[in-house]
C-alpha cells in the first residue's frame, strides 16, 4: 500500500510534505511530486502538511482523481527504486497524464 499524490499538486509543487517524510521517497518530477510505492512506509505524515490536500492513502483516493495511482506508479516504471528523493534530484519528467494537463492555475 502506497500514499498517492493526485491533480492539486500540479504546477504547485511547494514540497512542503518533502520535508515530512521520514524515508525520503518523494520525487520531484517536472511538474509534480510522485510518491514511490515501494518506497512509502505509509506513515501518513505528509498528507496534513500538503497546502493543497493533493495526497491520500490510495483507498481513499476520490474517483476522479483515481488515475493518478498509477500516474504514481507508472512514473518510476523506468527509474526502479532509487531509494532516495535528495540524491536523485529532480527528475525531468512527468507522467504523460500530467504532461498533458494545461497549466494549472489557483482555483482549478
Ligand atoms: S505538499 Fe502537496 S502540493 Fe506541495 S509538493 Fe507535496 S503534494 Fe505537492
Ligand atoms: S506516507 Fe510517509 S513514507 Fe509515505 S510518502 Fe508520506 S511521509 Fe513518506
Amino acid at each position: 500500500m502506497t500514499y498517492v499524490i493526485t491533480q492539486a499538486c500540479v504546477d504547485v509543487l511547494d514540497k512542503a510534505c518533502i520535508d515530512e517524510c521520514p524515508v525520503d521517497c518523494i520525487y520531484e518530477g517536472d511538474r509534480m511530486l510522485y510518491i514511490h510505492p515501494d518506497e512509502c512506509v505509509d506513515c501518513g505524515a505528509c498528507e496534513p502538511v500538503c497546502p493543497v490536500e493533493a495526497i491520500y492513502y490510495e483507498d481513499d483516493v476520490p474517483d476522479k482523481w483515481k488515475d493518478f495511482y498509477n500516474a504514481n506508479v507508472d512514473f518510476f516504471s523506468d527509474l526502479g527504486s532509487p531509494g532516495g528523493a535528495a540524491k536523485t534530484g529532480k527528475i525531468g519528467k512527468d507522467h504523460p497524464l500530467v504532461a498533458a494537463l494545461p497549466p494549472q492555475g489557483e482555483g482549478h
